[in-house]
């Protein structure tokens, strides 16, 4: 016997999706939220990825809903799910809890500081004023952040703890969010200020140059100055170490840096009493030497201020390891047809290849001030220096070794006829003109 069973078929998946969905938004409901975030929970043991909870609640919606009425409230529902979705990846996913709370629910994150760009961004994005039914609405929103393991154990309990976080953040005021743990918050916080205050600082050209002479212990001889950018503000001067990453992080390290060798060049064609032969070494960041157009740039400083590429030094990290190794590839070509010299900077802090050495153009190996500053006291540290010393002399490289602080130390290079030196012991960085003075400049 055959019978039809479509319809009955049709009945059941219409069922399912009444259980899991939401009627008005069609996304994921609160019950099929919690499964996806059991399945993540699951999965942690084998993939070790941490889950991010995203607690969204609009604030004054019920004004909205009594004031317009419940279709215009049900407009602006699915106007607020079409935005969270426009802003997640796919595989992250949006649910409807109730009312006016959404969730998502957010399984692969690279960093904190990427949840709460995403969580300012949101906020930002449902706080522009809409159209519904021919009246301007604004709304704003306010969210809670929970992660797992960290703050919850299971499903109930990391819904419990982002909703928590949120009521934190409404209570706070408009358009904010809240990590579950207040440490959390704060840091987020101060690295969402820190991004604005640098933004701020690169626009007004508050960055300035700082250069740490390369000498060449014969003679006491400046051979070139090594560019090291610094951050003077209200609270002091902030280090590289501290502002480099984050301008990596937003984009705005190439802006940066332009600029910096736009003021050596400056700085450089100022300076009349300076032989042809020195050179300002400049650090580049790997994002900016993979982007298209970096030698051009440099090319067409160098030409507004008419000097020559020997000019300019460029000093790479490992880094350019981990990318892709073809566009690295072209890109430092490119540079060394365009005259610069390459030099390969921290090396032997990273994964360092030998292979890497033989592909890559690399002129000049600057040997890091970790494996200096104990060189008395630490004997494997002096095997170290000596192994690169003789490796760059075999394959013709030369070396710098930076951060020579002492006389002991100087003394131990030079037996090993690493001539090249870098550090306190000459002198720190400075502005250019205080540091011309005091140096024997040929
Ligand atoms: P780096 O390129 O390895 O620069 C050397 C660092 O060692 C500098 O720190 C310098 O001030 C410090 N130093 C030099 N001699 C001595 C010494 O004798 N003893 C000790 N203890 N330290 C010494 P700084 O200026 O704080 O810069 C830190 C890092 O920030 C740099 O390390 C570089 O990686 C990065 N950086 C600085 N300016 C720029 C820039 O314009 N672009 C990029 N991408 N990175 C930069
Ligand atoms: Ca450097
Ligand atoms: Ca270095």
């Amino acid at each position: 016997m055959l019978s039809d069973i479509t319809s009955q078929k049709n009945a059941e998946e219409k069922l399912r999706f009444l259980a899991n969905y939401d009627f008005l938004t069609n996304f994921p409901n609160r019950k099929l939220v919690l499964e996806k975030i059991g399945h993540s929970i699951k999965a942690y043991k084998y993939n070790r990825k941490k889950s991010a909870l995203f607690f969204i609640d609009l604030d004054k919606f019920k004004q909205v809903n009594d004031s317009l009425g419940h279709s215009a409230g049900d407009e602006l529902l699915c106007g607020v799910a079409d935005i969270l979705v426009s802003n997640v990846k796919s595989r992250d996913i949006v649910a409807r809890q109730s009312g006016d709370e959404f969730m998502i629910l957010i399984n692969d994150f690279s960093s904190i500081d990427n949840l709460s760009h995403l969580a300012q961004r949101l906020n930002q994005c449902l706080s522009i004023p809409v159209e519904i039914q021919g009246t301007q609405v604004s709304i704003t929103s306010s969210i809670g952040i929970a992660i797992f393991p960290d703050d919850g154990k299971n499903s109930d309990d990391l819904i419990q703890k982002s909703d928590w976080a949120m009521i934190h953040a409404k209570n706070s005021g408009r358009s904010q969010f809240q990590f579950f743990t207040q440490n959390m918050t704060d840091k987020a916080q101060a690295r969402l200020k820190l991004e604005a205050d640098l933004r701020q600082a690169v626009a007004d050209n508050k960055l300035i140059n700082y250069y740490q002479p390369i000498m060449q212990c014969e003679g006491n001889r400046v051979l070139g100055f090594e560019l090291l950018l610094r951050w003077p503000t209200d609270n002091g001067m902030i280090s590289p170490g501290v502002f480099i990453p984050v301008a990596e992080d937003i984009g705005l390290i190439s802006q940066m840096t332009e600029d910096a060798v736009e003021r050596a060049l400056q700085d450089y064609s100022a300076l009349e009493k300076v032989h042809a032969d020195i050179y300002i070494s400049i650090n580049l960041s790997t994002i900016h030497i993979l982007q298209k157009g970096l030698s051009d740039t440099l090319e067409s400083l160098l030409e507004k201020y008419d000097l020559p590429a020997k000019v300019l030094r460029l000093e790479i990290t490992e880094g350019i390891l981990f990318a892709d190794h073809d566009i690295a590839l072209i890109r430092l070509r490119e540079l060394m047809a365009c005259g610069f010299k390459l030099l390969l900077d921290d090396f032997c802090t990273g994964y360092s290849s030998f292979t890497y050495l033989s592909q890559f153009p690399i002129d000049v190996l600057k040997i890091d001030q970790s494996f200096v500053f104990d060189i008395d006291s630490n004997p494997m540290n002096k095997a170290i220096i000596k192994s690169i010393v003789s490796l760059a002399e075999n394959i013709n490289l030369s070396c710098i070794a930076e951060g020579v602080e002492t006389q002991e130390q100087l003394d131990y290079l030079q037996s090993l006829s690493c001539k090249n030196i870098q550090g306190y012991f000459f002198s720190k960085p400075k502005p250019l003109h205080e540091l011309v003075q005091g140096l024997i400049v040929p």
